[in-house]
């Protein structure tokens, strides 16, 4: 039989997926001899099997019982017994913390006699009548499903009425009247009474709890931070202590360290004669731990030795809520706390320092995601500031603009020179003008995968979305928060790496990380204020972290760079070569004349002489960047995208060619365009990404790919003439068959061959293939004869393996697509390591079984994304290559990756 009940003594920290985060961190608590209250915990399993029959599981009734009556023993006391009862809390908690969860109801167990049992023990009325109105007011709330501010309000007007302030200002005849009130509010609203029976209270209050899992806002929020739906949370049921019981007792929260900049320390806050949740809720001022201290020396030293001993025992910063009844301490909860990027790092290094963890298991406490977020420009944290709202971080970045509502009137003022933020209740591929025009987006709905989320990520424009506070109203042009109206033209700030929105202008300060990253530790340290500990911390922890992580990575890191600029800027934030050197934006500008020239040809000779034309351009193209990567791999890609991408557009054109004919224009101009545009019609392709591209063109037009490979071979020959270090790779694009490697193979050797005896120099350029379609993978072995290396092109690998055109499905349904589960994240975004993911293991282990010494990599946008990068480190990918800006992002995922594989040292 399935076991549904644990005892706190029967779990333990790592039981999460069985008893939730809070249910397994009592038991440790438990364990570890500190003063929890005894209870018990029902399993995730029970809310699993409610969940699919819709009853309680038959044995849980009885296991619940035996559990009560265990603790019923154990303290002597019995639950809503008429005297001195026993007393319970019933707290949701599920794997993972999450709003929307049923909120916990105290002091269950108590009814019109036990309350009197209570004030008799405790020798206390006041106390205990309080205790009973909260009980109904909780339940009625949570379990009842009535509206709280009902109770609320009935409260603040019984304050009202006696005019008192705080609810400490009343006595035990006002709360007993306020008992009296609550329960007419639950009769009149639920059309039942409050249930006496203490058992039933607690049956419903467990029933309420498995409910929760599935309310509208825990589904949503789950969605949003892809956890699954069917984990199903725990319950626990934990005898009560009482920190209402006077000014003696209370009840408070506190961090073994400051969660928002990881200095060490002791920060909480204090509440005095309160219960639960009183603390954080603002009724009442609170005490700093420093307060508590004067007050209470005996608890908060007790309070103090706990916070160092679950900070040892959990080597993290720890989350702690604790309550002090007649100056006794109880601990009620503690968790591994969140924390902010910065205080990530600096709290990963305080331990390796402190000796309490590794350098890899620091390594593993920080993240890609959150390395990413130190390096853009920041919001000065030491401006005045007003938060106007909070909603989700989308693409990171601080953006500072003038509200519009309408992408017209972004581009329009854009145009005039003004920064702005384009805010919409959500946006659509009609905003695509108005978001590109914009330094920021803001959005009242959608999650991190909407419309809005998604373009502005690949743009990389700051985005906050899903800020729901906000009314957006688009056609009166404003958007109201909590009592504030903003206009169109008023200034906004938004923050795309905390979500938060503010009012007015927020002044900018650049990352000192990026500083450290561009010019060294030194350089950084010597910018920032002596006195600024915090910053100075932080730089020095993002460099023994990554420092560490370059150390044990098995990945190494390249750039995708086009430029001598981009491969300079991949070289100083740590890039090992360029993966991927497109050449096509060497064919644009005022080169593009040279491409119609070569499209337009009537004959060889004609084609020729463009290619001609365009052969010394792309030599210099080469040797700069040669220059720039001197000494390391650059892998230049052979034009990838088809020809007609370089001529005017069609329907442009032909209105031209119309009205010209209309006018009757018999200039040259008009009949070179006469002539473009039956070019352009007849090279026109219903469907480009899957036309003639890549390897393709070098097959179908003579000449073009061995302009490029002599261009390529004269460039390294220069180099080594000039005394460098070339290191130029070849790479064929969209290959399917091991024929046309074969053929672009043959016609670049010879071209090789004949500018090595042309120059009189060794030219050692390997040639290689970009497996980017699913027959390149299933025939990697054959291709592996001809090509050198591999590098995965896992966007087109992604687009034919799914069969969807990025342009067009991205905008027009993913947001669906992963509301209903097709996938949790964009196959675009991460990579699918079971479709697209399965073709690379397997080309992986064809190439290697025909050419062992075959150097793989991967040079789709996947190479910089965190989860990728575990994966490739996986199937034993050589390197990643990404956009320059990512490399810092790709060092630390890769040596991460190691580390959670076992590879890392244990220094
Ligand atoms: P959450 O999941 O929102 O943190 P909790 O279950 O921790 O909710 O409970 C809400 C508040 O009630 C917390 O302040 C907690 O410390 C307090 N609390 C929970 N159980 C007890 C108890 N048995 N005795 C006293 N206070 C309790
Ligand atoms: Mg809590
Ligand atoms: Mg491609």
């Amino acid at each position: 039989m399935v076991k549904y009940v644990y005892e706190f003594s029967e779990g333990n920290k790592d039981l999460k997926d069985l008893l939730g985060g809070k249910g397994a961190n009592l038991a440790e608590m438990t364990n570890l001899g500190l003063p929890v209250p005894p209870g018990f915990t029902i399993t995730t399993d029970a809310c699993r099997e409610y969940m699919h029959s819709g009853v309680l599981p038959p044995g849980l009734r009885v296991e619940v019982t035996q559990s009560l009556r265990q603790l019923e023993d154990a303290l002597g006391r019995q639950l809503g017994d008429f005297h001195d009862p026993l007393l319970v809390s019933v707290r949701s908690g599920a794997k993972f913390s999450m709003p929307g969860m049923m909120e916990t109801v105290l002091n269950v167990g108590l009814n019109d006699a036990s309350v009197e049992g209570l004030a008799s023990f405790a020798n206390n009325e006041r106390f205990a009548w309080d205790s009973y109105r909260r009980l109904i007011q909780m339940f009625g709330k949570t379990v009842l499903d009535i509206d709280g501010d009902l109770f609320a309000h009935a409260l603040e007007a019984k304050k009202t009425a006696k005019g008192v302030a705080a609810d400490t200002g009343l006595d035990a005849e006002d709360l007993k009247a306020l008992v009296t009130e609550f329960k007419a509010i639950v009769k009149r609203e639920s059309g039942r009474d409050f249930p006496q029976h203490p058992r039933e209270q607690l049956d419903l209050a467990i029933e309420a709890v498995f409910n929760s899992w599935n309310t509208e806002r825990a589904r949503l929020y789950r969605r949003r931070e892809r956890i699954s739906d069917d984990l199903g949370t725990a319950v626990n049921v934990v005898a009560m202590v009482f920190g209402n019981l006077g000014d003696d007792s209370g009840t408070g929260v506190c961090f073994t360290r400051d969660p928002a900049t990881g200095t060490p320390g002791d920060y909480g806050d204090y509440l005095p004669n309160a219960q639960g949740e009183d603390v954080v809720a603002g009724i009442r001022n609170t005490l700093s731990l420093a307060d508590f201290e004067k007050l209470d020396p005996n608890a908060f030293g007790e309070l103090k030795q706990v916070m160092r001993r679950l900070e040892t025992h959990y080597r993290d910063l720890c989350d702690i809520e604790f309550t002090v009844e007649r100056g006794k301490l109880w601990m009620l909860q503690t968790r591994v706390g969140k924390r902010t990027a910065a205080a990530a790092f600096r709290i990963a290094h305080h331990l390796v320092e402190e000796h309490l963890i590794t350098m890899d298991e620091a390594l593993e406490r920080v993240t890609g995601e959150q390395l990413s977020k130190l390096m853009f420009p920041q919001f000065d944290v030491k401006a005045d500031r007003t938060l106007l709202a909070k909603g989700m971080a989308a693409s990171p970045g601080a953006a500072v603009g003038q509200a519009v509502f309408s992408s017209a009137t972004a581009e329009a003022w854009k145009a005039e020179g003004k920064d702005v933020i384009l805010v919409r209740r959500e946006t659509n591929p009609d905003d695509l003008g108005g978001m590109i025009a914009s330094v920021g987006v803001l959005t009242s709905r959608g999650g991190k995968t909407s419309h809005a989320a998604v373009v502005a990520r690949g743009m990389g424009t700051t985005c906050v979305v899903g800020a729901e506070a906000l009314q957006v109203d688009v056609a009166a042009k404003q958007f109201a928060v909590n009592g504030t109206v903003i206009t169109e033209g008023d200034t906004i700030a938004i923050d795309g790496s905390t979500g938060e929105i503010f009012l007015g202008s927020v002044p900018v300060v650049p990352s000192p990380v990026v500083r450290y990253l561009e010019d060294g530790l030194d350089a950084a340290l010597d910018e920032v204020a002596v006195d600024d500990e915090e910053t100075r911390e932080l730089v020095v922890a993002v460099d023994a972290l990554l420092t560490h992580a370059d150390e044990v990575r098995k990945l190494h890191v390249e750039a995708n760079a086009d430029t001598p600029e981009d491969a300079q800027r991949a070289r100083t934030l740590g890039g090992q070569g360029i993966g991927l050197c497109r050449t096509e934006h060497m064919f644009l500008g005022d080169r593009r004349v040279l491409v119609e020239r070569l499209i337009l040809a009537k004959d060889e000779a004609e084609q020729q002489s463009a290619l001609d034309a365009l052969m010394p351009l792309q030599r210099e193209d080469f040797i700069g960047i040669l220059t720039a990567m001197d000494g390391l791999p650059v892998t230049i890609r052979l034009i990838d995208p088809p020809l007609h991408e370089f001529l005017p557009d069609y329907t442009e054109l032909k209105v031209k060619v119309a009205l010209a004919e209309e006018r009757g224009d018999t200039s040259e101009d008009a009949a070179r365009d006469k002539v473009l545009l039956a070019a352009v019609d007849k090279t026109r392709e219903a469907n480009p990404m899957l036309g003639l591209r890549g390897v393709r063109l070098g097959i179908v037009i003579p000449g073009l790919f061995t302009m490029q490979v002599r261009a390529i071979a004269e460039a390294h020959a220069a180099r080594l003439k000039a005394g460098g270090a070339p290191k130029a790779e070849i790479m064929i694009p969209l290959a399917a068959s091991v024929m046309e490697l074969h053929l672009i193979r043959d016609e670049a050797e010879a071209v090789l061959k004949a500018v090595a005896e042309e120059q009189g120099v060794t030219l050692d350029i390997p040639i290689g293939a970009m497996i980017e379609l699913p027959r390149a993978a299933f025939t990697a072995d054959r291709m592996a004869d001809v090509a050198e290396f591999f590098s995965f092109g896992t966007n087109d690998l992604t687009q034919t393996t799914w069969g969807f055109s990025r342009d067009d499905v991205e905008g027009a349904f993913f947001t669906q697509y992963t509301e209903k589960g097709v996938f949790s994240v964009s196959p675009f975004e991460s990579i699918d390591t079971q479709g697209v993911g399965g073709l690379v293991k397997m080309a992986v282990e064809k190439g290697r079984a025909t050419r062992p010494d075959i150097t793989l990599g991967v040079c789709g946008e996947h190479g910089g994304d965190p989860d990728s990068i575990h994966f490739f480190h996986g199937v034993g990918l050589d390197y990643v290559s990404c956009s320059p800006f990512r490399i810092p992002i790709a060092r630390l995922e890769a040596g991460r990756a190691a580390v959670v594989s076992g590879g890392g040292d244990t220094r």
